[in-house]
């Protein structure tokens, strides 16, 4: 997270008597189960999604979102299940307890994808939980109390209830997408049209208030979108690959183009056939991707809005290897995906997500489910899903370019991991996904105001609008 959600309430100018409310988080397999302090006054929380390159790929989402605590996380003791909302640091009221005890945080993994942040993601089951920010080191300066504490903030996926606490108010960092990632189906709340922003919202001077309008483009990805076109005629590229990766690197991977007979087949819903356009233009064959919010998707991730490419496993490699063979995922098999932590989330269903910097990575079941093909002799699945922030949204850019990188483009905030070969630019990857206006267990949203919004905008947005 490049930004600073807004507003940020500090936990060190509260009086006594100010409120806190507290609200129930947890992961998927609950072993972190925790309250999270809010200063009441501060409620609703109206923050920003954050669409940086560095949320993308620690998280696997195509942005993250998240509420600004008042402060670490607090252990829920035996006799409360639920959130509460109490007087606050005066005691008194309806706290019984004198003493609020620290959440053990000892089943989170951390990552510091840079030195001023570290995010906690659970050891067992992947959710992206915690974003610690740490008081700036500043040795001229009298640091100021305000700055001796770190800022705690909690993904909103995680929250038992987001009503009343905290809503997405910003789009920011949509500069690093390319091609206006998420932005582009999430476009209003309520019926207000979101603000958009290039880079972060009120921080530094001038230009980095800038917005961007609805359908904006990176003026270097349009440029190689039409080369592309021209480039390709009218005959598949099989050598194409769209690489992906998570923010540390340890997992890399590649997808080879689907093939444009199955991609013909009805009963291949997950592939849409390639065609041509007019003069020498053509579309090639592609996946098709969309938002599921199901609580499972919403706990393993933390994420408001997760969002899966459903794909042929025949299609994924692993691009630190040489093997020809695509992966394999089965606990069983020697050739298994590094790198990666398995959670079994229902029977013979599967999270997998980078052991190292949390992102989430694929989702699979052996089990009878939807309209997906199984194989009885494999203990591979047939289909399956993979985390859409992940793809390298720089790839291709700076491929022929002229040299204008300005540093974002290959990993964004601290680096990232890069990428290397060829690919589609941009988060959406148009020439490699067709985003589906299905919104999958829409019902179950946390937030289903926004949950229907991300449906609007995707229903505009499959029409060309
Ligand atoms: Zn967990
Ligand atoms: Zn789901
Ligand atoms: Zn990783």
């Amino acid at each position: 997270m490049s930004s600073s959600p807004n507003p940020t309430p500090n936990p060190n100018t509260q009086t006594d008597s100010d409120h806190v409310t507290y609200i129930k988080a947890s992961c998927l397999c609950t072993s972190n189960t925790f309250l999270i302090p809010f200063i009441t006054s501060t409620l609703p929380q109206s923050t920003a999604l954050c669409h940086c390159s560095s949320c993308r790929h620690t998280s696997g989402q195509l942005a993250v979102h998240c509420a600004v605590a008042a402060g670490a996380p607090v252990a829920i003791s035996e006799s409360e299940g639920a959130s509460v909302e109490i007087p606050g640091s005066g005691g008194g009221g309806s706290d019984t307890r004198s003493t609020y005890v620290p959440a053990d945080l000892s089943n989170l993994s951390k990552y510091n994808a840079t030195p001023a942040m570290t995010r906690y993601f659970c050891k067992t089951c992947g959710a992206y939980m915690l974003y610690e920010r740490h008081p700036a080191p500043d040795p001229d300066s009298d640091v100021s109390i305000s700055q001796s504490q770190s800022q705690w903030m909690v993904s909103t996926g995680c929250l038992e209830r987001t009503e009343g606490i905290v809503k997405v108010g910003s789009h920011t960092f949509l500069a690093d997408t390319k091609d206006g990632g998420l932005s582009e189906f999430y476009r209003t709340l309520n019926g207000v049209a979101i603000p958009r922003y290039a880079y972060a919202q009120g921080e530094g001077t001038g230009s980095s208030d800038a917005t961007l309008p609805l359908h904006w483009k990176d003026p270097r990805l349009v440029r190689k979108q039409q080369c592309q076109q021209l480039e390709k005629g009218g005959s598949e590229n099989h050598e194409d690959r769209l690489h992906l990766h998570c923010h540390c690197g340890n997992v890399k991977l590649y997808l080879t183009r689907p093939d444009q007979e199955e991609a013909k087949k009805e009963e291949n819903l997950w592939l849409v056939p390639g065609e041509q356009l007019e003069g020498r233009k053509h579309k090639p064959a592609r996946f098709i991707a969309g938002h599921c919010f199901c609580a499972s998707c919403r706990l393993s991730t933390g994420s408001l809005v997760p969002s899966f490419i459903i794909l042929p496993r025949a299609n994924v490699f692993n691009a630190q290897s040489t093997a020809s063979q695509p992966i394999t995922l089965s606990p069983t098999s020697p050739t298994r995906l590094h790198n990666l932590t398995q959670y079994t989330s229902s029977p013979l269903t599967y999270r997998e997500f980078c052991a190292t910097c949390g992102a989430t990575v694929f989702y699979w079941t052996k089990a009878a489910k939807g309209p997906f093909p199984r194989d009885p002799g494999s203990e591979e699945a047939v289909v399956v899903d993979l985390a859409a922030g992940l793809v390298d949204e720089g790839d291709g850019l700076t491929l022929g370019d002229s040299g204008e990188d300005d540093g974002r483009v290959m990993g964004g905030e601290g680096g990232g991991a890069g990428g290397e070969g060829r690919g589609a630019g941009g988060v959406l990857c148009e020439r490699w996904i067709v985003w589906h206006d299905l919104m999958m267990n829409i019902g179950e949203a946390v937030d289903k105001e926004g949950a229907r919004s991300v449906g609007e905008g995707a229903s505009l947005a499959v029409r060309g609008q």
